[in-house]
């Protein structure tokens, strides 16, 4: 078999958006943006389908928003639009390193992103343009994760690859504990009955009753997204 023989033959890939930070505490380092879009082109060349979801943490999440009174509903639609703005950098990227992508907003923005239509999603995969997902699922109380877990399923998706920056799922948090422990394998019920921060309860309950693997992985590794997308051991399986 040849050893570069992808085991996908379309992936849903989560970005947080704190993998665009780099190394500032807010907003997207360009260099770090380069960086990942080169990893996806590698993927890319191996004829993956490739559609990513855009998280917006680095600039804004909406719990911020009501931990100072903020009405919930309005500081999550901050949190929304600023995964517009990571997907337009992220189309740059990528577009700049000669990968045709198409960006698909669940708000309308109509100067910058395609509305969401599923059959037409599906045709830009199989005509080999990365289709970048931002504005979560367009509703207030979701999370870019659950939005992950519904586009993954609607476009058929083999595995949603979640990069984080832990290079997989531990029985407690490694950077505080140092007795935590790294699966290389759990299941979707044992995420939840003891906590552990995979991803929100409502992806994981989606992914579970839908039979969709989730592979978490750390995004600082530069060859851990082919290497999830080749098959070989990285991160953690979620099943
Ligand atoms: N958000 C939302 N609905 C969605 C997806 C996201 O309201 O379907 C808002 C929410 O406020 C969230 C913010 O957008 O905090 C940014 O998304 P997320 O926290 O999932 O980004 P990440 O942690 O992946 O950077």
């Amino acid at each position: 078999m040849s050893q570069n023989k992808p085991a996908y033959k379309r992936i849903l890939l989560k970005l947080s958006g704190e993998s665009l930070l780099g190394e500032h505490p807010y907003g997207i380092d360009l260099e770090t943006t380069k960086s990942i879009a080169l990893q996806i082109k590698e993927i890319h060349d191996l004829n993956v389908q490739i559609a990513i979801m855009i998280g917006g943490g680095n600039i804004f999440r909406g719990i911020r928003g009501t931990e100072v009174g903020m009405d919930r509903a309005w500081a999550d639609y901050m949190g929304l639009l600023a995964t517009i703005i990571n997907g337009i950098a992220l189309q740059d990227a990528l577009e700049r390193e000669g990968v045709f992508t198409r960006h698909i907003s669940a708000v309308e923005v109509k100067a910058v992103a395609e509305p969401f239509i599923r059959r037409r999603v599906i045709r830009h995969l199989e005509k080999g343009r990365v289709v970048i997902f931002s504005a979560g699922i367009g509703s207030p109380y979701f999370t870019t994760d659950t939005a992950a877990a519904l586009r993954a399923l609607e476009i058929k998706a083999e595995v949603i690859l979640k990069a984080t920056k832990v290079d997989g799922v531990y029985s407690a948090d490694p950077l505080k504990d140092k007795t935590a422990k790294k699966y290389r394998s759990i299941k979707y019920m044992d995420v939840i009955k003891k906590g552990l921060k995979v991803m929100d309860t409502t992806a994981i309950s989606l992914c579970k009753d839908n039979n969709l693997p989730i592979l978490v992985f750390s995004l600082m590794k530069k060859e851990n997204i082919k290497k999830a997308v080749l098959g070989q051991k990285v991160g953690t399986r979620v099943y």
